[in-house]
């Protein structure tokens, strides 16, 4: 005897990949403003008008950008860029 399963439809509440997050940030002491991780993620990273400093556009990141956060993080020259608790 085989049982058949009806495909389970998301209902509200439910988890999904876009509300799991990853922390990014920028070390201002690092950061000297090569503009690189927002060429690479510039939904990611965004530049001070004034410095041209990095910063996160969100110290969350969705789960969706990271493997962009992670490809900005390996460009930053100055190593400034943590991605998940992980310096880059
Ligand atoms: S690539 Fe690194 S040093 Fe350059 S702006 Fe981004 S965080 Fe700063």
């Amino acid at each position: 005897m085989s049982t058949t399963r009806a495909a389970r439809r998301p209902r509200a509440g439910d988890r999904t990949g876009e509300e799991e997050a990853v922390k990014v940030r920028v070390d201002q002491g690092r950061c000297q403003g090569h503009t690189l991780c927002a060429m690479v993620a510039p939904g990611v990273f965004e530049l001070d008008d004034v410095d041209g400093h990095a910063s996160a556009v969100e110290e969350d990141v969705p789960a969706t950008r990271e493997a962009a956060a992670r490809r900005a993080a390996r460009s930053c020259p100055e190593r400034a860029i943590s991605v998940g608790g992980e310096a880059s």
